[in-house]
Parts: structure tokens; C-alpha cells; sequence
């Protein structure tokens, strides 16, 4: 049996439809052909990680070194939104110490958003949760 022989990708495992990652030359599959539009179907990890990763970005914004500790990447994002980018399952390699921020809140019932998953709205007042609703936030 040809152990390990066979290239897959790094973040989900399977062996079809694999690439080379351009920012960081890693194995990663590839669905992007079978996309269909607007099912919003995140079932590729190549864009996915071109899209919600400090890789992606700081390879396609030309920075020098390495994206874990470039000054750049930190100053390009909220805090919150550049330790998502750069801990989620998208990643290769994590933020091995993320710096640590204050959680986004909505600012009608105080729950916490996690801008990466949940919806919210921003508002002139501040963020709002979705369970808030969209039209009261607007008000
Ligand atoms: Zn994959
Ligand atoms: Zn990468
Ligand atoms: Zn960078
Ligand atoms: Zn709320």
C-alpha cells in the first residue's frame, strides 16, 4: 500500500480536484468548477482559504515575510476580524498567539457576535445581532 503516497488536501483530507495553494504551496481541493452560483455552498477549501485567510491576503497584497507575524496583516483588520482570519479552519497554519480583544456585542441585548459565522448589521449605533432583527436595528 502506497502509504501517504497520494497528495490530499490539507484541510479536508480528500484526493480529488487538488491544487497547489499559491500563498503557502499546500495541497487543497479545488471545487470551484462545480460551484453552482448563489447556493453560497462553501464546499471548496481553495476559496475559502483564498477568501477568509491572512495567507491569501497577505500573499495577494505582496507583503515581505511571513504572514504570522506581519505588522501589515495586524494593521489591515479590527483585531477581531484579523485573529478570526488568521485561527479558522481554513488555515494551514494558526495564529499560535492570537492577541487576545473585546468580543463585538450587540448592542441591544449585549450577545456576542462572532463576525465570522453570524449575521449581523451595523448600525450608526453599533452592531446587532440577527435575532434582534434586522428592521428593529435599522430603526
Ligand atoms: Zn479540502
Ligand atoms: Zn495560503
Ligand atoms: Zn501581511
Ligand atoms: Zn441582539
Amino acid at each position: 500500500m502506497a502509504k501517504d503516497k497520494k497528495p490530499k488536501c490539507g484541510l479536508c483530507g480528500k484526493t480529488e480536484n487538488l491544487i497547489k495553494t499559491e500563498c503557502c504551496n499546500e495541497w487543497i481541493c479545488n471545487d470551484e468548477d462545480q460551484y453552482v452560483a448563489f447556493t453560497f455552498a462553501r464546499n471548496s477549501c481553495h476559496r475559502n482559504h483564498r477568501r477568509l485567510t491572512l495567507c491569501a491576503f497577505h500573499y495577494d497584497n505582496n507583503h515581505d515575510g511571513d504572514w504570522t507575524d506581519c505588522e501589515e496583516c495586524k494593521n489591515g483588520f479590527d483585531t477581531e476580524d484579523y485573529v478570526n482570519y488568521g485561527t479558522n479552519e481554513y488555515n494551514f497554519k494558526k495564529l499560535s498567539n492570537p492577541p487576545s480583544f473585546e468580543s463585538t456585542r450587540c448592542y441591544m441585548c449585549n450577545t456576542v457576535i462572532n463576525r465570522m459565522i453570524d449575521e449581523y448589521v451595523m448600525t450608526k449605533d453599533g452592531f446587532c445581532c440577527s435575532s434582534c432583527g434586522v428592521a428593529s436595528c435599522e430603526k
